[in-house]
């Protein structure tokens, strides 16, 4: 169940919200001062946070930075009134991710919020790449096969991430010299090789199958060894 912290001192508005989203099924804290709103978003993780611009004791634009200096994932919408568009900017500079100008059709709040929870969700997803046993995750920079680390250097990371943003697909050596070492591809020299050969052997020597093949006059693939 989502869960949703909204931060808004107009009590009709508030309640608004809050009847609108619990209908939903969303779970909805709610704060009419930016302290307890800060209490709140100390105490639990939300997947919005619903935040006025207009509070009694500070400014939501304010508010909405003192968020982001310890959270940059969880999205901020931002209320704002109409003869306070200027708030819009200012807002989005602070890091929230989209405003709506009151007075407000609920079904568009609702609209708002569902989009900035599936980007938020298909954010998190990307930072995970899988493929067979193999797991890289692109925050941590680091790998595993079959649930065991795998140390790499920045160079075989690098290279490991292209294979498994393009899987399936025959990578040649002057596309792997462009993408991972940003220079053209000397036929002359073995080096893309060199580092694939690295790359196997962390990845395939004491594991069950073979997954970065060679394709002979062509380059890389990265495929399950039977298929
Ligand atoms: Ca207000």
């Amino acid at each position: 169940m989502n869960s949703i912290c909204l931060i808004e001192d107009e009590q009709k508005v508030a309640a608004f919200i809050c009847k609108g989203l619990e209908e939903q099924g969303y779970t909805v804290k709610a704060a009419d001062t930016g302290a307890d709103g800060k209490k709140i978003l100390a105490q639990e993780n939300f997947d919005v946070v619903i935040l006025d611009v207009m509070l009694p004791d500070m400014n939501g634009i304010d508010l909405c930075k003192f968020i982001r200096q310890t959270d940059t994932t969880t999205p901020i919408l931002m209320l704002t009134a109409l003869n306070q568009v200027h708030d819009k900017v200012q807002g989005l500079k602070a890091g929230a991710d989209d405003y709506l100008v009151k007075p407000f059709h609920f079904s568009e709040l609702l609209a708002r919020l569902e989009a900035l929870m599936r980007r938020n969700k298909s954010k998190e997803d990307n930072h995970l790449l899988t493929f067979d046993d193999l797991k890289l995750d692109t925050w941590t920079k680091t790998a595993e096969r079959d649930g065991r680390q795998i140390t790499l250097t920045a160079k075989e990371y690098t290279l490991l991430e292209l294979f498994m943003r393009n899987p399936n697909k025959i990578l040649s050596r002057e596309y792997i010299a462009e993408q991972v070492w940003e220079i053209g591809f000397d036929t002359g020299t073995n080096f893309i090789d060199v580092y694939v050969n690295y790359l196997r052997k962390k990845m395939e020597k004491d594991f069950k199958s073979k997954l970065i093949h060679t394709v002979i006059g062509m380059g890389y693939i990265l495929k399950q060894a039977n298929k």
